[in-house]
């Protein structure tokens, strides 16, 4: 194995790369380009000082389109045996109520179980918790005209009385999300009536991808992506998901730009993730020629706050997790290895049979106003790049890779159904 004594990431200038691009950036918003020039001009300043320019390539956007959902109108009110409008925001899963809504029976289905759900015919069922597809096609199955579901917390207020939007790519069934308080003063008042109004459209995002080469000295045909996302939801300024992962992205290129490696490097941001890794889908769509030329992918989501610990989570064969912990141990760098299928970019290039990781540290606040750079610590980012740089470090220059180019079945069939 490799004892790595040069690796110096900075956690200080990785958490001004956090500090900088502190706002919200969704898909296809300004706030979203801004970041995707900043890092470029980051990725720029970068490679121009390291005067390398024979092996460092001309960091570049890729753009894309990411479709996209929005909401035109969310409305519920009760009407029997009262009458009250609830702030709610629609699913966006493109399921539009009739123009005027529809108004009927309002029933309280627990967590959605057969028995609750056997008198939902014809009705509108408040469900506990978000929902995803199998229970939506199941709400749908037992003759719902549409849903709504539960979010946040009894000790919210203020602006966290917001309902938060969800996204579900399946299932035509109208709904939306009532914050936790409103839902139990509708449960407590034993709603009976309903009119639900839920309106979407379908737009189209304009987004982009930031990439940047190192072409390798010993095997430059081996490709080894280290990635993640840049782009944020809506809510907050997703500083821990994800432009923490983002900074250890750029402070492994400060790494690579300096120790050329064996194999070649691309460093890529992803924009669009928070869409449905639409961004990576886009990247190994328009690289498709040379996807067969991919040995790994070491992809970081979720990063940079103090408390928590690190988690690999690794999408190949188990020999890797074993060749990963020895590394971690020679490192003397903490970590726990889990070898599955990781919801995040890397499961992308899994799919098409690329093995993969996915770096992540617990913490607190994601997908909501709370993700602040406020919470993100030098220290943690200086720890995460460095476990990141090293694990790059071991298959980009590794000069026989001991493992195979090749996903195990069993992950192979759970990201059938992931991708599905
Ligand atoms: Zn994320």
């Amino acid at each position: 194995m490799n004892k790595y004594t040069e690796i110096h990431p900075n956690g200080q200038r990785a958490y001004q790369f956090v500090a900088d691009t502190a706002y919200v950036r969704e898909s296809g918003t300004k706030g979203e380009h801004k970041a995707a020039e900043y890092i470029l001009k980051e990725a720029e300043q970068a490679a121009a000082q390291t005067g390398k320019s024979v092996y460092i390539q001309t960091p570049r956007m890729e753009f894309f389109q990411c479709p996209d959902f929005q909401q035109k109108k969310a409305e519920l009110v009760i009407c029997q045996p009262y009458k009250k409008a609830y702030p709610v925001r629609a699913y966006l899963n493109g399921a539009c109520t009739l123009e005027e809504g529809i108004t009927a029976p309002f029933l309280f289905v627990g967590k959605g179980d057969d028995i609750s759900l056997s008198q939902a015919k014809g009705a509108v069922v408040l469900v506990c918790d978000p929902i995803r597809e199998d229970t939506i096609n199941k709400i749908k199955a037992a003759g719902a005209l549409g849903f709504v579901t539960v979010c946040g917390t009894p000790l919210d207020q203020g602006e966290d009385r917001i309902p938060t939007q969800y996204r579900r790519k399946a299932g035509d069934l109208p709904g939306a999300s009532v914050h936790y308080l409103d839902a139990v003063e509708i449960v407590e008042k034993q709603a009976s009536q309903c009119c639900l109004n839920i309106q979407q459209s379908e737009i189209s995002r304009n987004s982009a991808n930031v990439a940047v080469r190192i072409l390798g000295t010993d095997f430059p045909e081996e490709i080894v992506t280290v990635t993640a996302h840049y782009d944020s939801v809506p809510e907050g300024p997703g500083a821990y998901d994800n432009m923490s992962g983002g900074a250890m992205v750029m402070e492994a290129f400060h790494h690579f730009a300096e120790h050329r490696p064996a194999r070649t490097m691309e460093f890529i941001w992803f924009g669009s993730e928070e869409k449905g890794l639409v961004g990576s889908q886009n990247y190994v769509k328009s690289h498709e020629g040379e996807m067969s030329s991919h040995v790994f992918n070491l992809n970081v989501d979720l990063a940079g706050q103090l408390l928590g610990g690190n988690v690999l989570g690794v999408t190949a064969d188990p020999t890797v997790c074993a060749e990963l912990k020895n590394l971690m141990e020679e490192n003397q760098l903490g970590v726990t290895i889990k070898n599955q299928v990781w919801a995040s970019d890397s499961n992308t290039f899994a799919w098409k049979g690329v093995p993969a990781l996915t770096l992540n540290r617990d913490g607190f606040g994601m997908h909501t106003r709370h993700d602040t750079v406020e919470y993100i610590s030098p220290r943690a980012l200086e720890e995460g790049a460095k476990t990141l740089c090293t694990a790059a470090a071991w298959v980009a220059n590794e000069p026989e890779l001991s493992f195979e180019r090749e996903i195990p079945e069993d992950m192979k069939r759970e990201l059938e159904k992931y991708f599905a």
